[in-house]
C-alpha cells in the first residue's frame, strides 16, 4: 500500500513537473514564432557576383564606368573559378544568394536581387550599387569568392573604406555589418582570411559597388577558389547552405538592432 502512495505521488511529481516546463517553454515559444517574420517591414539587396554571359562579352563588361571616389574602373569582371575549372565564381555566388534569398524571405523580409540567373551579362558596378539605393535597403550584401594564391584560405569581408558623398554613419553601419557577418561565420566554423585583410574584416575604396552605395553594404569573399581545402568547401551544397545561415543570421541582426 505504502509503495502504491510513493509511485502516485511520484506520478504526480513528473506530471507537475512537465507542465511547469511546459509553461515555461512558452514565451520562448511565442519568441520562436514572433522570430520567424521578424524581418517584416525590411528590405535586403542581395548581390550575387559576376554573371555567366561577361566572359562572352568583353567589350561591354571592359567599358570603363565612374566607380566613386575618383576610380574609373571595367563595368563587370568575369570573376574567377576552382583550378580544374569545374565551379566558376559566378554560379557559386548566385547559388549562395539564392540560398540567402530563400532564408530572408522566410523571416518575412523583401529581398532584391542583382540576379536570379547565370545567363546575363553585367550588369554593371554602377547599377549593381544602384539597385540597392533604389530599392532603399535596410542592408545589402555582395556574395564572391576570391581568386587569391593558392596557398591562401579563408573568407574577407570587404567593407567601404569610405569615399566623398558616403556619410560618417553609412561607413559606420557597414563596418557594424561586416563584423557581424564575419562573426556569423567564425560561429559557424568558418576560418578568417590568411592571405588578406585582417582578423577576416578589409576595408577598401576601390570598389564600386561599395563606393557607390547609399545603403549599409559589405562585400564578402566566401573563400578562395584558388586553394584546394577552400575550394572544396565551395563547392559543398552543404558549406553553402551553411554560409547562407551566417549571412541570413548576420542581416536579421544588423537590421532589427
Ligand atoms: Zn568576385
Amino acid at each position: 500500500m505504502q509503495q502504491r502512495w510513493l509511485i502516485a505521488v511520484l506520478a504526480l511529481i513528473v506530471i507537475g513537473a512537465g507542465l511547469l516546463t511546459r509553461r515555461g517553454a512558452g514565451p520562448d515559444l511565442a519568441a520562436a514564432h514572433a522570430a520567424t517574420g521578424s524581418l517584416a517591414g525590411k528590405t535586403i539587396h542581395v548581390d550575387a557576383g559576376h554573371n555567366g554571359g561577361n566572359a562572352s562579352h568583353a567589350t561591354e563588361i571592359n567599358r570603363l564606368v565612374d566607380a566613386g571616389g575618383g576610380v574609373r574602373k571595367a563595368c563587370d569582371t568575369t570573376g574567377t573559378e576552382t583550378n580544374d575549372g569545374k565551379l566558376t565564381e559566378y554560379a557559386f555566388t548566385l547559388d549562395v544568394a539564392l540560398r540567402l534569398r530563400k532564408r530572408l524571405e522566410a523571416r518575412g523580409a523583401r529581398v532584391v536581387m542583382t540576379r536570379t540567373t547565370s545567363k546575363g551579362v553585367g550588369p554593371c558596378i554602377t547599377r549593381r550599387a544602384a539597385i540597392g539605393n533604389e530599392a532603399h535597403a535596410d542592408a545589402a550584401v555582395s556574395i564572391h569568392a576570391d581568386g587569391g594564391p593558392s596557398t591562401g584560405r579563408g573568407f574577407d569581408v570587404i567593407q567601404p573604406g569610405g569615399v566623398s558623398g558616403q556619410s560618417h554613419a553609412l561607413i559606420a553601419s557597414s563596418a557594424l555589418l561586416g563584423r557581424r557577418v564575419r562573426n556569423a561565420l567564425v560561429k559557424e566554423g568558418y576560418r578568417t582570411a590568411d592571405y588578406v585583410g585582417k582578423d577576416g574584416l578589409d576595408r577598401r575604396t576601390d570598389l564600386g559597388g561599395l563606393n557607390l552605395s547609399k545603403v549599409p553594404k559589405v562585400l564578402v569573399e566566401l573563400g578562395n577558389m584558388r586553394n584546394a581545402a577552400d575550394a572544396k568547401l565551395l563547392e559543398s551544397g552543404t558549406q553553402r547552405a551553411r554560409m547562407a545561415d551566417a549571412l541570413a543570421t548576420a542581416i536579421a541582426v544588423q537590421v532589427t538592432h
